[in-house]
């Protein structure tokens, strides 16, 4: 059995990966193993900033934002030698196995080290919900959380005004947290990148709402469906309705993770270690229907991610 791993935290950093370090580290010290942080990612993986953890080190950050590791971008991953940079410095530390928590891109480095003989679990941290083989990713429960009661605040001045809010989250490439955030609420419109709606139809239906007495409308658009600030005035243009934008940004991806994002994180976190002790490599962890699963990386990273159209019928259904 492994006697020494090592965790990293990449790419966009979200809440829940502090909760998903601290299983890591946990898990493996309860079963006899020792466990060390890189920090920066990647980045640190080549320039060797590896850090024994303890139990201590990862105490009292269960319910902290962010992440202790830090995280990076390192194009030099993305090379051989950034790669085998990498794995030389594991072994120089005498560490057998790594998790990395991340999105898609952290997950092709770690199929990276798996491909060179290094076995590398893929824990899915990312706000965007954008990673196939899980229901769910560490983070979008409480990004979700942060825009409903951004929504919410937005919706009381909303109404005193009688004004049109476009308010834009994050989603460059999935429309989740638009999505759910919209049905939750109670959105009119919601814009995604998976679907391409048509101006005139999103104008219709203002007019509709506004015709039978509605006193303002929230329309919400994830990144990737255009610019927030390109659509209020487009809207305010075409329906002479008084339209405010607001671009939520990286308030989203800070704060104290909920319930949720902590006993997922906590699960993920120490189901990827399990695997690493059982001998697996290439894996990425998962929950389904409520079940932790894995998957090879390869999968996780070749399917396109679906997005749930029930749910966007529905709030289609319930905003007439
Ligand atoms: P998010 O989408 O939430 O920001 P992510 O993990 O997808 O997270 P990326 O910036 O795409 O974020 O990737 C993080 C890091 O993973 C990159 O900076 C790079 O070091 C490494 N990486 C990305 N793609 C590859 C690749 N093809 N091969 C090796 N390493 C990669």
């Amino acid at each position: 059995m492994m006697k020494r791993i090592a965790v990293l935290t990449s790419g966009g950093d979200s809440p829940g990966m502090n909760a998903a370090i601290r299983a890591v580290v946990r898990k493996a010290i309860y079963h006899g193993v020792e466990v060390y942080g890189v920090y920066y990612g990647f980045q640190g993986l080549i320039d060797g900033d590896i850090k024994k953890l303890e139990l201590g080190s990862v105490g009292d950050i269960i319910h902290r934002g962010g992440t202790i590791l830090y995280t990076a971008r390192c194009e030099e991953f993305k090379t051989k030698e950034g790669q085998f940079k990498g794995i030389d410095q594991l072994k120089k530390f005498g560490i057998e196995g790594l998790v990395v928590i991340g999105g898609d891109g952290s997950f092709q480095g770690a199929k990276k080290l798996t491909e060179h003989g290094f076995p590398a679990i893929g824990v899915p941290g990312t706000i965007d919900n954008d990673i196939p083989g899980t229901d769910f990713t560490i983070g979008f429960d409480t990004a979700l959380n942060t825009v409903i009661d951004a929504i919410d605040k937005i919706r009381d001045t909303a109404t005193s005004h009688e004004r049109t809010y476009v308010v834009e989250v994050m989603g460059r490439d999935a429309g989740d947290l638009a999505l759910w955030a919209g049905l939750a609420d109670g959105a009119e419109t919601i814009m995604i990148p998976e679907v391409d709606d048509k101006m005139e139809d999103i104008v219709a239906r203002l007019k509709r709402g506004h015709e039978r007495g509605k006193k303002h409308s929230i329309i919400v658009v994830a990144e990737g469906a255009g610019s927030a600030v390109e659509i209020g005035k487009e809207i305010e243009e075409q329906t002479k309705y008084e339209t405010r934008v607001t671009v939520l940004g990286h308030i989203q991806r800070g704060g104290s993770p909920t319930g949720r994002d902590r006993v997922l994180a906590s699960r993920l976190g120490a189901r990827a270690v399990e695997l690493l002790l059982e001998g697996e490599a290439g894996k990425v962890v998962g929950i389904e229907r409520n079940e932790i699963v894995h998957h090879d990386i390869q999968d996780a990273l070749s399917k396109k991610p679906s997005f749930d159209h029930d749910i966007y019928k529905l709030s289609k259904e319930l905003s007439i």
